[in-house]
């Protein structure tokens, strides 16, 4: 069993996709373990996404995911990351699958309405970046 972070970013919860976001993560047979609706402060947003801090789009990065709520969640189960990663498609929408989240829901490379963690080590953080061990009852 592995544990990943998803986030359905401001995008994606403005336009009232985060039932039907939920609905394929969990028809992909991801068990959700935690989860919340949180508006980011900017310091959450950066400390979040501080890996890409020297990236160029780093501060529209930020300024997008403090522009509305966004859902957090922890999904569990077998290969939990790669099989979110694969469900997500890739970043850029325009190259993703079909049939994936961001192929359907995503409305460009920045605004691609999901997030997944990468790695195992990046799961651990970012899941312990927004739950406590308390929150995580599934
Ligand atoms: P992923 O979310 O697929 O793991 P990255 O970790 O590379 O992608 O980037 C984190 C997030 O930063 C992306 O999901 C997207 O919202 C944004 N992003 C990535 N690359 C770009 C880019 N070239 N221009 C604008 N935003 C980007
Ligand atoms: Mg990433």
């Amino acid at each position: 069993m592995e544990r990943t972070l998803s986030i359905i970013k401001p995008d994606a919860v403005s336009r009232n996709l985060s039932g039907a976001i939920l609905k394929m993560i969990q028809d992909a047979g991801l068990k959700v373990v935690a989860m919340k609706m949180i508006q980011l402060s900017k310091a959450e947003a950066e400390g979040f996404y501080a890996v890409h801090k020297a990236r160029p789009f780093f501060g529209s990065l930020v300024d997008f995911m403090i522009s509305g709520p966004v859902v957090v969640s922890i999904l569990e189960g077998d290969d939990a990351i790669a099989r979110y990663r694969k469900l997500m498609g890739a970043t850029n929408p325009a190259g993703a699958e079909e049939g994936t989240i961001r192929k359907i829901h995503a409305l460009d490379i920045e605004k691609n309405s999901v997030h997944g963690s990468d790695a195992p080590e990046t799961a651990a953080f970012e899941t312990s970046y927004f739950f406590s061990a308390l929150e995580m009852v599934g």
